[in-house]
């Protein structure tokens, strides 16, 4: 289903696919929040843009957020300070904080009507036993010289045990955002191409690039990967220090009135709530079933979940919208910013948000204008993408080679014990046809569609997600809809298929 941002802004204008090789000055590959972000601020500096973009604008991550603009990202200041220190995680703070600021920013200066309010930001508990740690969290923010407050009531249907509030944070329609992000870059003879799928880059002998889409090359001096997941695996090798997570979000008509703020928990099950008005109505938004892409989840764990704690205090809710998408998170949760890698200098990347998108897309796009301007960044150290130090994490280091070699390896070995006859209409799974593995999915009607269920990306074995009905990678977080069209990164071809009909 689609979410209730795109459902609202059918009116992005559609862009047209490349058809000709062209020069440019800096060619950005992703029209999501941080593409465009990166768009908007160098065509307004007079630099001559390029975005190619595989599908329609904004629809993959950022069409699917809750769109909640804070510096507050979770519990994050106390490890920020234990793992780095004090100057760092003020760093951090300033940075995204700035952040809101630049936003509030480009919506006045471009007039953009994208219903942004401020609102304030709370990090909850219902669970005495948690209080410690919001403490801890409170404390370590004011030893930043940042004010917070512990409040213990909110306006929140249901009794918390406290929370720690960061005020004048804000909330948006994040398309609207984008709409508006576009028509200025346009206005600055900025080019977007939709539909158009980078495959490739390659360096010339004079430090150009030539970017490869739809048959076509683009020359540019400065290429900026803002695809989410980064599809070049070498070098760069993203893949060994980044791993996705989905989370869902449905949006009910709460059918009484609705309270202010942005709130989240902190430990499983997490929920998140907002409000939004679409069309005068105010929907609440409800977000959590996080899991990481790829393990599959069931729908009451997920949809289910929300929904059953939406209606504890919405008996009349009705649900109108429920959707997912994935984020992607590195192994020391701060994002990579800066060059791809040292073998690939103006090139530059933007990723690992972590489900906080909003102000880190922000900060990214200031580091990169800054870095392709020659001009000292601040924050750019906090997010240096060559850091060793995610790959230190050793934990996090073993579970992503443990999935990766069951999928890559052992998984592929087992036999499929499933028997075609025991998948029912509207579901699907593995099977094993002359010893190969085969992904079957029967539709409704009994249509059966057939692909061979190896990701594109690795070659990783795929799992079936019965939930919406996809082909996903449990190493990396590439998913593919039953007819094997590729929906979500870092693959970016189609599955193959087999005609069984
Ligand atoms: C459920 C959920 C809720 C969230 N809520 C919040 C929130 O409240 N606040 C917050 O701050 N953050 C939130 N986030 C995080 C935030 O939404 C993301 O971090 C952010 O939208 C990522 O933006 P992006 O531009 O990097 O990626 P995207 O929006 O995914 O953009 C990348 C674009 O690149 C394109 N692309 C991919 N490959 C290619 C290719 N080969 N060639 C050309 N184009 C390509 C894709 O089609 C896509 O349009 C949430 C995340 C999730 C999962």
């Amino acid at each position: 289903m689609n979410s209730l941002w795109l459902d609202d802004t059918k009116k992005i204008e559609k862009q047209n696919p490349l058809s000709n090789d062209i020069k440019t000055d800096v060619c950005i590959i992703g029209a999501g929040i941080f593409g465009l972000t990166c768009a908007y601020y160098l065509s307004n500096l007079g630099f001559q843009v390029t975005v190619l973009e595989k599908n329609n604008i904004g629809e993959k991550t950022t069409g699917h957020t809750t769109a909640k603009i804070t510096s507050q990202h979770g519990l994050f200041y106390s490890y920020l300070i234990n793992s780095y220190g004090k100057k760092f995680a003020s760093n951090y703070l300033e940075a995204n904080e700035n952040a809101i600021q630049n936003i509030k920013e480009i919506i006045d200066t471009e007039k953009i009507k994208c219903d942004f309010e401020y609102q304030n930001n709370y990090v909850y508990t219902t669970k005495k036993s948690e209080l410690r740690a919001i403490k801890k969290e409170i404390s370590s923010v004011e030893s930043l010289g940042f004010p917070c407050e512990f409040v213990t009531k909110t306006g929140l249907p249901f009794e918390i045990e406290g929370a720690i509030c960061f005020k004048h944070q804000a909330q948006f329609h994040p398309l609207k955002y984008l709409t508006g992000l576009c028509n200025s870059i346009i206005s600055h003879s900025g080019k977007i191409y939709t539909h158009t799928t980078v495959t490739n880059l390659e360096k010339n002998i004079n430090s150009s690039y030539n970017i490869f889409a739809n048959n076509c090359s683009v020359t540019a001096k400065f290429v900026i990967v803002a695809c989410h997941y980064p599809f070049i695996n070498f070098p760069g090798f993203y893949f060994t220090k980044m791993y996705q997570s989905t989370s869902y979000i449905i949006a009910m008509d709460p059918k009484k009135s609705l309270f202010d703020g942005m709130y989240i928990n902190f430990t499983n099950p997490i929920f998140s709530y907002r409000k939004v008005k679409i069309n005068g109505k105010e929907l609440l938004l409800v977000g959590g079933g996080d899991h990481k892409t790829g393990i599959p989840s069931s729908y009451q764990d997920t949809y289910g979940l929300l929904e059953q704690e939406a209606k504890k205090f919405y008996p009349e809710g009705e649900v109108l919208y429920r959707w997912n998408t994935e984020d992607c998170i590195s192994l020391d949760k701060i994002p990579y910013i800066g060059n791809y890698s040292i073998a690939m200098p103006n090139v530059f990347v933007g990723t690992g948000f972590k489900k906080w998108g909003m102000t880190s897309s922000n900060v990214a796009a200031n580091i990169i204008v800054d870095k392709i301007c020659g001009k000292e960044n601040k924050y750019e150290y906090i997010f240096r993408a060559s850091r060793l130090k995610p790959i230190k994490n050793r934990d996090e280091l073993k579970n992503i080679f443990l999935q990766s070699s069951n999928s890559l390896l052992f998984d592929k070995l087992k036999r499929a014990n499933l028997a075609f006859e025991k998948i029912q209409n509207n579901s699907g799974g593995i099977i094993e046809v002359n010893n190969q593995k085969v992904g079957i999915y029967k539709s409704l009607n009994g249509k059966i569609y057939a692909v061979k269920p190896i990701c594109t990306h690795l070659g990783c074995l795929l799992s079936w997600n019965d939930i919406d009905k996809t082909w996903d990678c449990p190493c990396h977080g590439s998913r593919f809809d039953f007819t094997g069209k590729n929906l979500y990164n870092p693959a970016f071809k189609n599955l193959e298929t087999y005609d069984i009909n």
